[in-house]
């Protein structure tokens, strides 16, 4: 059933120049929005052959992945988590193909920061990641997609290709008027450090890790 969504609009546009840890560079146009119903300020990321805003609506499905938010993992390069990897990969794989990056502020699986460290602690006691938030108090995901969904309809991409192992994304997404005519693996970036919490991604949360395996 596909839920009553309420119209975001495109705010504002501004190129931003990336430039990764490892010298990869690519061009953005970042996208702010108005109307998003959390309130919050996500930002879509158009990469590739939507960076041109006079290419858009003639370059195909895009190549969208949303991507949650890790201060840690995504700025300061913990290895608890594969984020910071996550967000390389899908920055460079969308650039290639033409696409959008959604980046929404919803840090800690939806908990926030301080909720997400204090999850860390439990889990160093012998807690798993799902666990460790419900011991908190929360769901073991409280990601929502409705603003992904609301920055998709804006930006005029309402079939997209999704970059994603994880099913509940596509699931939500085409609950809210989104059609997902392929949905694409990321690779799976293992460290010493997150085994655990990858396997545990695996098991609870019914990702696929079927994609290639980056790193060691
Ligand atoms: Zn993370």
């Amino acid at each position: 059933m596909t839920r009553l969504l309420s119209a975001a609009t495109i705010r504002t546009q501004v190129t931003l120049p990336l430039r990764f840890a490892d010298g990869y560079t690519t061009p953005a146009r970042a996208y702010t929005f108005d109307g998003l119903v959390d309130g919050r300020e996500h930002l879509a990321l158009a990469l590739g052959d939507r960076t041109d805003p006079a290419d858009r609506g003639d370059a195909g499905i895009p190549l969208v992945r949303p991507h949650s938010e890790c201060l840690t993992g995504d700025v300061l390069g913990s290895q608890r988590c594969d984020c910071g990897p996550q967000l390389r990969e899908g920055v460079e794989r969308i650039a290639d193909r033409g696409g959008y990056l959604l980046y929404l502020r919803q840090e800690g699986r939806g908990i926030g920061l301080y909720a997400k460290l204090d999850a860390y602690a439990l889990q160093d006691a012998g807690l798993d990641t799902y666990d460790a938030n419900v011991a908190l108090g929360f769901a073991a995901d409280e990601r929502d997609y409705t603003v992904a969904a609301q920055m998709l309809h804006a930006l005029g991409a309402s079939h997209v290709a999704l970059l994603s192992n994880n099913p509940d994304k596509a699931a939500q997404l085409g609950r809210l008027g989104i059609t997902v005519v392929e949905q694409v693996p990321t690779g799976t970036h293992l460290s010493a450090a997150n085994a655990g919490y990858l396997a545990t991604k695996a098991r609870r949360g019914a990702h696929t890790l079927t994609g290639h395996l980056i790193g060691g």
